[in-house]
């Protein structure tokens, strides 16, 4: 956020005043804190929202209060350019939740509000350009398609098992607010159980808010939604929200929802923030997935607005992991969330047997133990599909001259180029951070040799040495690049499932909730990598990471099992993993954390700051970290927060901006709440003096 403190004050034209005229204050979506007063000739409701002259712009804004005094003086006050009345006033949940968001945040309400809404609902092009047509709801309306849904086949739903049976009775059984952790192994029937809470809750006449990590991955998860759902609120009740959608598919979406036409809606994290009439129950699968986090703008958490939204409206809300986060875990232990368990597989499978190969001394082949290679083969022979998990895309991490050292990096940031293989000739380098991309040097740049050599491996390279083992296998590999295309996600996911593939490489892509019938092995390359991060979540996220694609293994068919290569076998993290142990792993951890002090039992911010060189950044920081010693009265309880030094960020620079950050902590929320409150007023000016840009992140993930 850059600081535009001094630009675009709202203009003072003279305007008479008159007694017969009503006050706005209305949000707007600009960097800077506070609302803004308007006036106009006729009431508006709170919800409303209003096209406003912004200094020589007009911005779209949300009236969020009626005064009966501007809050300067009443002849500075411009009027409202336009009412809009497409829509109904916004409800007052939704402005609550946006209001707490806000605060929460530290951002200005009209920058949490209208982001959240589809694109033409915020734009005043949309509304005064010469071919807007009474705006974009108008205009959909007007050609809304008479075309019937899509005929649904009602699919059998599976007899519930006991475990089951007693999840779904502890949720239907909820009156009011209530937050429920449902902790089920992989293969355990959350989503049966999701959906049987669901049907009650439609049944009873409410919608229901149905959140995924992300949704184009997992068309099989829309189906079944579909199928099972459409019984108890009818064929055309199911909206489906993220932002792969094109402007107009999101804004009929989410004005079914928001009229209440749509009963559920299936969603990533940005529906959290839609409207809905009749919410009656909320599900946040895989809960402890980092996509429920925004990582830009508003940064904020989607499932914790889920349960604060909950808490709000006095609904139940359902988060469902294998492998919760430590945060939710420890609110379960604590008996702030209802806890339930689902520890057996609903199908009539074992948990897949998880074996660590210790590679530290073994003839590793391009990666690949003996061991892995041989129950790959095992399992061909069988008919059965594998699965080769590498958190690794393109063909080499870097590319290095054999004989100076040289290896390939990005002129801009602080990392390397990955070797991509496009057929001969068009090979490629690309920098993951910034997206430069440079031809491959026939020779070394810096002395001249001709023998550059690929170091390391990523997806590409391990399915063509797949393809030299094993030639007659049908083999696929799923990941970013792979997928690029629209629909082509789908369509390679669509050849697993039809049994089309023998082995399946990949990404997380892949780890993500898939329910492939076939698959027996799952082999994961190079999960060390993760596991001597700085980041103290680094093994929590290795730990659900692996439990879920090892989830991947064996769900229908029996003997299904995971080779894990290691150099570190004795690690809590692998040992955890073999015996399936999220429990221990979980409490060994939250004693890890109470211990050192980490969250859940301190609670964290981050101060970002970016500029064209480090010390600029570093200098910035430091002078925030000074203020509230400058001015100790202006801090309220600022003797409970711990400030941090100043640190560079680990990759230091990306596309040529260098990045530094600031740890702020405290054993008590409402302190650093308060704290970030006050504080942040000072940044904006602060930073502008030293032009960086800078965000502040409340519970940040990585730090
Ligand atoms: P999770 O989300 O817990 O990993 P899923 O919901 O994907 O597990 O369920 C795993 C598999 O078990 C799916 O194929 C599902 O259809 C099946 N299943 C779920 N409940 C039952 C049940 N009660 N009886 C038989 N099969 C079931
Ligand atoms: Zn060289
Ligand atoms: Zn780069």
């Amino acid at each position: 956020m850059i600081d535009t403190l001094n630009s675009d004050p709202p203009s003072s034209e003279p305007q008479a005043s008159s007694d017969d005229c009503f006050w706005l204050r209305v949000a707007i979506d600009v960097p800077l804190a506070g609302l803004f007063d308007y006036r106009c000739a006729h009431a508006v409701a709170p919800g409303c929202r209003v096209i406003v002259p912004f200094g020589r712009r007009k911005l779209m804004g949300i009236v969020v209060e009626t005064p009966d005094t501007p809050s300067f003086e009443a002849k500075q006050v411009r009027e409202v350019d336009e009412v809009l009345d497409d829509l109904p006033p916004f409800p007052s949940d939704w402005m609550r939740m946006a209001a707490f968001a806000a605060q929460y945040y530290q951002r200005p309400l009209g920058e949490v509000m209208l982001p959240t809404l589809p694109a033409g609902l915020r734009k005043v092009t949309a509304y005064q350009g010469k071919r807007s047509a009474g705006g974009p709801v108008r205009r959909l309306d007007k050609r809304a398609s008479k075309s019937s849904p899509k005929p649904i086949q009602a699919k059998e739903a599976p007899a519930l098992n006991e475990e089951q049976i007693q999840a779904v009775q502890a949720i239907d059984a909820i009156t009011g607010y209530k937050a429920v952790l449902l902790h089920g192994v992989t293969g355990s029937g959350k989503t049966e159980v999701y959906l049987r809470a669901a049907q009650t809750v439609l049944a009873r006449g409410r919608q229901v808010l149905f959140m995924v990590p992300e949704i184009n991955l997992t068309p099989q998860l829309e189906q079944s939604l579909r199928s099972s759902l459409a019984v108890a609120a009818g064929p055309d009740s199911l909206a489906v929200l993220h932002s792969g959608l094109s402007d107009g598919e999101r804004l009929r979406a989410w004005l079914r929802v928001q009229r209440g036409e749509a009963r559920i809606l299936l969603g990533t994290r940005l529906s959290i923030f839609t409207p809905m009439p009749d919410l009656g129950l909320i599900i946040v699968d895989e809960e402890h997935d980092a996509s429920y986090k925004q990582q830009e703008g508003l940064r904020y958490s989607a499932r914790d607005l889920a349960v604060w939204r909950a808490h709000d409206r006095d609904i139940p809300v359902v988060l469902g992991s294998a492998t919760p986060s430590l945060e939710s875990w420890a609110h379960a232990q604590r008996g702030n969330y209802l806890k339930l368990s689902l520890e057996h597989r609903a199908r009539d499978v074992e948990l897949p047997v998880v074996q660590l190969v210790d590679t530290r001394r073994l003839a590793m082949q391009q990666g690949f133990s003996p061991q892995l290679i041989e129950a790959i083969q095992g399992r061909l022979e069988h008919g059965e599909q594998s699965l080769v998990f590498l958190n690794r895309r393109g063909y080499a991490p870097v590319l290095n001259c054999g004989s100076c050292g040289w290896v390939s990096q990005c002129p801009r940031c602080t990392a390397y180029t990955v070797l991509h293989r496009a057929g001969a000739r068009r090979n490629y380098l690309q920098c993951h951070h910034c997206g430069y991309q440079a031809r491959v040097p026939a020779s070394c740049p810096d002395c001249g040799d001709q023998d550059l050599h690929p170091m390391g491996r990523g997806t590409q390279r391990v399915e063509e040495y797949l393809a030299e083992l094993f030639p007659e296998a049908r083999i696929a590999r799923i990941d970013a690049d792979s997928t690029r295309l629209k629909g082509s996600a789908e369509a390679l996911f669509a050849k697993v499932h039809a049994g089309e593939i023998d082995i399946l490489v990949g990404t997380q892509m892949v780890a993500k909730g898939h329910d492939f019938a076939n698959l027996g092995l799952v082999g994961v390359l190079n999960a060390d990598g993760m596991l001597f991060a700085q980041d103290f979540r680094a093994p929590e996220r290795l730990f659900a990471q692996l439990m879920q694609v090892a989830g991947r293994a064996g769900r229908h068919v029996r003997g299904g099992k995971v080779i894990i290569q290691t150099d570190y076998p004795e690690q809590p993290v692998y040992q955890a993993l073999v015996k399936h142990d999220y429990v221990g792993f979980a409490r060994y951890g939250l004693e890890e954390r109470e211990a050192i002090g980490l969250p859940p039992y301190a609670f964290q911010a981050l101060l970002t700051a970016e500029a064209r060189e480090l010390a600029t950044a570093i200098e910035f920081l430091t002078q925030a970290r000074a203020l509230p010693e400058q001015s100790p009265d202006a801090y309220y309880m600022a003797s409970a927060i711990t400030l941090y030094d100043p640190v560079p960020l680990r990759v230091l620079r990306v596309a040529n901006i260098e990045r530094a950050q600031l740890l702020i902590e405290s054993a008590q929320r409402p302190a650093l709440q308060a704290f970030l409150a006050q504080w942040s007023v000072s940044l904006p000016e602060l930073a502008g003096g030293h032009r960086v840009r800078w965000q502040l992140e409340v519970d940040p993930l990585e730090i």
